[in-house]
């Protein structure tokens, strides 16, 4: 018998990434990105991006999945309608939920918070109980593992660890508030930081590249970042007492020493007597969402349990 295919779908800020599956054991059949117009006029355009990679997926791997799962950075309510994404403000009111069904006929469909998903897909690779997740992108998205569970996220609202509050006096964040963490060391909010500072128009390649090589303009609006993030680790650290803190995303996970950057940051913000947990690299990097997708998918959450990595399993049997 031919073993049922599951598709991950990562609906993110910039693209939206694919990862399809066969089997529990999760041979990867095909895999592939778009991203979307950079200046969205209407939401059709961007599902015009999405239907055509769901046929290029068709005629490329001639399979159907069972399941299909889907991270989404947007806010989408309980009926699958999204209510606000500031990062692409067309999708609001879009019906979510129609739109994949009628995407994926026949499938099972499933989706989740994108930060939730990414710590479910972290925690089962770093089989710890105790876990903080940040994914640093476009916004930063998170969540948190406490005893093997993962915090209110699968029951509806998700760990917003993006608008913890690091500066009352901070610059706007998307929501409308000041100072959230994801105002002073967002993907964008970054490159804001180190346009001004080097005055011209920074993007991201140029600041890895400057990063890298030291240049103080690149060095200052990464630190600054870094020590946002560390201090809303701090504060989320003192709630949950994690074992780990795990630092990924698309933006984290493609400069270079920016991890180890919030560790140094993490441990100065200590206690005495109550040193902070290492941060490490997401093992997955910039993908841990499309990886907690695809567990969606196979319909692995359908409680707020860590499901364990299909080895394990297989190991127990
Ligand atoms: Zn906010």
């Amino acid at each position: 018998m031919t073993e049922a295919c599951y598709l991950g779908v990562d609906i993110g800020g910039t693209k939206v990434s694919f990862r399809l599956v066969r089997g529990a054991d999760g041979e990867v059949l095909w895999s592939s990105f778009a991203r979307w117009p950079e200046v969205p006029s209407d939401v059709g355009d961007d599902l015009a991006v999405l239907r055509t990679r769901v046929r290029d997926l068709r005629e490329a791997t001639r399979v159907w999945p069972a399941g299909v799962g889907v991270a989404v950075a947007a806010t989408v309510d309980a009926a699958g309608r999204v209510v606000s994404w500031p990062n692409r403000g067309t999708w609001r009111g879009l019906d979510l939920l129609g739109e994949l069904r009628s995407l994926f006929p026949g499938s099972e469909v499933a989706w989740a918070d994108d930060g939730a998903l990414a710590t479910v897909a972290e925690a089962a690779a770093a089989e710890v109980p105790n876990l903080v997740y940040a994914g640093v992108g476009t916004g930063i998205g998170g969540g948190v593992v406490v005893g093997g569970r993962l915090l209110s996220a699968m029951s509806g609202g998700a760990c917003e660890l993006g608008h913890v509050v690091v500066n009352h006096d901070g610059p706007p964040c998307t929501c409308g508030r000041r100072g959230c963490v994801q105002a002073e060391a967002s993907g964008p909010a970054t490159l804001r930081r180190a346009s001004a500072e080097c005055r011209q128009t920074v993007a991201f390649d140029r600041l890895r590249v400057g990063y890298r090589d030291r240049e103080p303009w690149a060095a200052a609006a990464i630190e600054h970042s870094c020590a946002a993030l560390a201090a809303a680790l701090a504060g989320v650290g003192e709630l949950v007492a994690p074992a780990v803190h795990v630092v990924g995303g698309g933006f984290a996970a493609g400069i270079p020493g920016y991890v180890a950057e919030v560790g140094r940051h993490l441990a100065a913000l200590s206690r005495p007597g109550h040193p902070a947990a290492p941060v490490v690299p997401a093992r997955f990097g910039g993908e841990s969402s499309l990886r907690g997708a695809v567990l969606a998918a196979m319909g692995a959450l359908s409680g707020p349990d860590v499901p364990r990595r299909p080895d394990q399993r297989a190991r127990e049997r």
